[in-house]
């Protein structure tokens, strides 16, 4: 292929194990999807049907950066979340036959712009500027389901220095992974290099200069950033 612009390599991220790289191609996030959270966002999470957003492959920036404060916000926030990575192409994927398209999981953290994205519901203007800037998206390597399996329980949790900030546990997810791909895949042809940030728990809260960011799922791994 001959392209007439310099066209840069897909973002990528290491893969536990293997020599090669997991390429990035969309980011899809879920809103909402741990009842404790949509709670402390004002929410009932029994009403609402799962809901995505995006943020571009661009976004994603390995565990270890060190991220500039965003100079458009007032109030960064972290949300924590587990990654499913996709592995392979499908549409109108059955809950059942979902894992299969599943290639491994990762751990990363949803960087959330809450001020912006406050005004953004306000005014019922899309999310993009809150949710899909530069390095919104930091994620940890990662583990082929080959080697760790599916996990579908197990803590997950965030800390700010030693400080513990968020704590909760994959069984509290409202629409577990399989479903999330299932009714994702009714709308958007699955593909591999795709990843699913599939919600975070209850405590997100802001961050700040001098921040060092910690968070993981148990038998995935983890994610560190620190905010300069
Ligand atoms: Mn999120």
């Amino acid at each position: 292929m001959t392209y007439v612009v310099p066209f840069p390599e897909a973002p990528s991220l290491d893969v536990v194990g293997e020599g090669g790289r997991f390429p990035v191609r969309r980011i899809f996030c879920v809103g909402r999807n741990y009842a404790a959270h949509a709670r402390e966002m004002g929410k009932d999470p029994d009403r609402e049907p799962p809901f995505f957003f995006m943020k571009p492959a661009e976004a994603i920036v390995p565990s270890g950066a060190k991220l500039p404060y965003p100079p458009f916000t007032r109030d960064l926030h972290h949300e924590i979340e587990l990654v499913a990575a996709i592995g392979r192409e499908g549409a109108e994927i059955a809950e059942s036959a979902a894992l299969d398209y599943v290639y491994g999981y990762a751990v990363g953290i949803d960087l959330t712009c809450r001020d912006l994205q406050a005004e953004a519901k306000k005014m019922g203007r899309p999310w993009e500027v809150a949710k899909g800037f530069d390095r919104s998206a930091p994620c940890g390597a990662v583990q082929p389901a080959s080697a760790i399996g599916h996990p579908a329980s197990g803590p997950i949790w965030l800390r700010v220095g030693d400080e513990p900030k968020q704590s909760g546990d994959l069984a509290e997810l409202i629409w577990p992974v399989p479903a999330l791909i299932s009714i994702l895949s009714r709308t958007f042809r699955l593909l591999p290099g795709d990843l699913i940030f599939t919600g975070t728990p209850a405590g997100v809260g802001p961050l700040a200069r001098g921040d060092r960011v910690t968070g993981g799922v148990e038998g995935v791994g983890t994610v560190e950033i620190e905010i300069v």
